[in-house]
């Protein structure tokens, strides 16, 4: 294939396939709606047609006020046969009424509805929908949603779509706005081509649009599903075969021969390396001085140790007259990275190496200072974030490139950092479990290492699943824990109260323990809203042990290692995939210390436990992987992402493996076929690799955070 087909083609074509009318232009969408759209990222109109509900609420068979079954959502048709009465405490009030038929009574609570005493009939039928408690014997139906038995008996052929909301954002108005947006669902232009279509038997965008958002029946929701989900692994994987083009066998032009430097600093650490490790620093070596260069990945699960193994690799490269280079996603772990490193080469006494540090919080004149440093070359060892592969940086010397977390950049970040130097070796790092079949395909520009054992003086994390009844005992044993002097990270899926009071907030969950524990113990909260800096200054306090108890989203998923961090609690654990959950574990049992992990599950299902059970039992995050694979039946893929935080909005690598096999041999097909992609009809396919190839790393749990 020629030469002239590198990136760069793309990035230079500058056609506009989105559709980017901002939503204000949609009949009936204000400002102030706009506004609560851009909270959650949405600001144009395909932006929030691409926005995939992250469940869709099926309405249930009704029930008889007898038949409800505690702890679920039921839909009860019931009569009611008196005026609702009112308690009123200060400002707030409970409406309550009571339905009952011949094989059982059911109280109804609403809370704040006061209105509801007028505007609901003695001697009508009503269905209230919400979920069942027990209370002292008695079965409460809490706060339901209230509807005519027409209405109800016409809304439960439909599932309605659930999106990740935010506060002031109602499903209602989501789902209003989205209807609007798919009147013009035809502007939505067509990106893959026909043939590509009729061959694979997926449907056109508009129609996987339409019904991805509201379907008519769960085969229309099927095979839109994988309409989309064949458009994301179609382009990913065309963008990674350019990355293949460029990446080719090239000559090494940065011979690293072994040297000292990373000999004398693992004789100095306080742990020897695992055969595993050692196997792969072999690799590495090898490669650095090989003929060809390194395009390495290194997939190890987390706390496999592969920080240490980049950090040789730099090292090798100084003593060899080159710059390198460390991208991390986020600020905190480079952060991290950079000090772990100074540390290093402190207790080493080495002092002719120069780290600096690069990150997007910087201030200009820091960040020109050090872009200073770098382009001069008296910047040895590079660690950031993608701050690393902005324009103004530029290098002088670069022979490494490594980039942690890989699984979090885009395919884009994949190659700029490489554009940064003149080809340098590249390794990235991975924890994201994947089985090697797979793992060729999504990185079949690279080698693969396989870090497939754990520190031997690691006790393994002791897991338990519970329902929230577990709370009190939980809260008991975490500040037994905190009054030991460990740390304790807690997981909400949300940050602040919403709509959906199934799933525990950040905010609200910081002020209870913050009631109970916080004259001891420094408790602080950790979520993707605050800026980066309030972000930054909290893993400082929380790594240098001044906070006790942090209560977080998932942001602190990635990377971090406080090794004193000896219980994880993660409350509503069937909100997340195993495998993240698997990564959200990896934070604790890094010390010597025994750790524990607490799965909380917000309800009761019998599939979820099994599920989680998996965890329970288990601490290899490949076996993980693959067992959840077959537990979950293929109707079962709504709601939850196995595989946690990839590029990919709604595609699951592991679920979808076999439509990931079959748009890699279209791919593949297609550049036999027409490998400059000139045919006309391929003009399309340029534009959208631009997109894919320079869309900002986006994490598919953004909104959570
Ligand atoms: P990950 O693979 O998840 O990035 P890290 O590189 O952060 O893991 O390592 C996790 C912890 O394990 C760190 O505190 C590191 O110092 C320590 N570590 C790394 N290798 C070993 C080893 N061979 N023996 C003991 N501890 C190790
Ligand atoms: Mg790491």
């Amino acid at each position: 294939m020629a030469d002239s087909l590198s990136i760069t083609v793309f990035l230079q074509l500058n056609k506009k396939v989105l559709n980017n009318t901002p939503l204000t232009e949609l009949n009936g969408v204000g400002p102030k709606t706009a506004e609560l759209f851009l909270k959650i990222g949405i600001s144009s109109q395909e932006e929030l047609l691409r926005c995939y509900p992250r469940d869709y609420d099926v309405f249930e068979d009704t029930v008889t006020a007898g038949s409800v079954i505690v702890g679920k959502k039921n839909a009860v048709l019931g009569r009611v046969r008196q005026k609702p009465t009112v308690r009123r405490f200060g400002n707030n009030s409970i409406t309550m009424i009571s339905l009952s038929d011949p094989d059982g009574v059911l109280q109804v609570n609403w809370y704040h509805m006061p209105y509801l005493r007028n505007t609901l009939h003695v001697g009508k039928d009503y269905v209230f929908r919400g979920t069942v408690l027990e209370k002292n014997g008695r079965n409460i139906l809490q706060h339901p949603e209230v509807y005519s038995p027409e209405e109800y008996t016409a809304m439960s052929r439909q599932m309605l779509p659930v999106y990740t909301l935010t506060e002031g954002l109602s499903s209602k108005t989501f789902r209003r706005v989205m209807k609007l947006a798919l009147q013009n669902v035809d502007l939505v232009q067509e990106t893959l081509p026909e043939m590509i279509r009729r061959q694979e038997d997926v449907c056109s965008v508009t129609e996987a649009l339409s019904a991805i958002h509201f379907p008519d029946s769960h085969e229309s929701l099927m095979r839109a599903r994988k309409r989309l989900v064949f458009e994301e692994f179609f382009f990913f994987l065309l963008a990674v075969s350019y990355m293949r083009l460029k990446l080719n066998r090239a000559e090494n032009m940065y011979p690293m021969p072994g040297s000292e430097l990373p000999d004398a600093l693992l004789s100095s650490l306080p742990y020897e390396l695992t055969a595993a490790q050692k196997r792969v620093w072999k690799e590495i070596s090898d490669d650095l001085n090989g003929p060809f260069l390194m395009h390495r990945l290194i997939q190890g699960d987390v706390g496999s140790g592969k920080t240490i193994l980049a950090f040789l690799a730099m090292l090798r490269a100084f003593e060899n007259g080159f710059q390198s280079a460390l991208m991390a996603p986020t600020d905190v772990l480079a952060t991290q990275h950079f000090e772990t490193m100074c540390r290093l080469l402190e207790e080493q006494d080495i002092h002719n190496v120069c780290p600096v540090l690069l990150k997007g919080s910087m201030t200009a004149k820091q960040k020109r200072e050090t872009g200073a440093l770098i382009a001069e070359g008296k910047a040895h060892l590079v660690i950031g974030t993608h701050a690393l592969i902005q324009d103004a940086v530029s290098y002088a010397e670069l022979g490494l490139v490594i980039t942690d977390e890989q699984h979090r950049f885009g395919v884009r970040q994949r190659g700029q950092l490489t554009e940064k130097g003149n080809s340098p070796h590249v390794l990235v790092m991975s924890a994201t479990p994947i089985p090697r079949t797979l793992s060729m395909i999504l990185y079949g520009d690279l080698d693969i290492s396989v870090l497939d054992e754990l520190p031997a003086s690691r006790l393994p994390v002791k897991n338990c699943v519970v329902n929230t009844d577990y709370r009190e005992a939980a809260y008991r044993f975490i500040e037994k824990e905190a009054g030991n002097g460990h740390q304790i990270y807690v997981v909400c899926p949300m940050i602040e109260p919403g709509e959906d009071s199934s799933c525990e907030n950040v905010l609200e969950y910081s002020s209870i323990l913050t009631e109970r524990f916080g004259n001891r113990f420094p408790i602080a909260v950790l979520h993707g809203r605050m800026n980066t800096e309030e972000k930054q200054k909290v893993m400082e306090q929380f790594a240098d042990g001044s906070i006790r108890i942090l209560v977080s989203t998932t942001v602190i998923e990635v990377g971090i290692d406080v090794p004193n961090a000896t219980v994880m609690m993660i409350e509503n654990a069937e909100r997340f995939g195993l495998a993240q959950l698997h990564q959200l574990r990896g934070r604790v049992g890094r010390g010597d210390a025994q750790s524990y992990c607490i799965f909380v599950q917000g309800n009761g299902k019998k599939e979820i436990e099994k599920r989680l059970e998996i965890l329970d039992h288990s601490n290899d995050g490949f076996y993980i992987a693959e067992e959840d694979l077959k537990l979950r039946g293929p109707g079962d893929l709504l709601g939850v992402r196995q595989s946690g935080e990839t590029q990919f909005r709604l595609a699951d690598i592991y679920h979808d493996a076999e439509l990931l096999n079959k748009a890699d041999l279209a791919v593949q097909k297609l550049l036999e076929e027409d490998p400059e992609l000139e045919q006309p009809e391929h003009q399309i396919l340029y534009t959208m690799l631009e997109q894919q190839v320079n869309k900002p790393f986006e994490t598919a749990s953004k909104h959570f955070e």
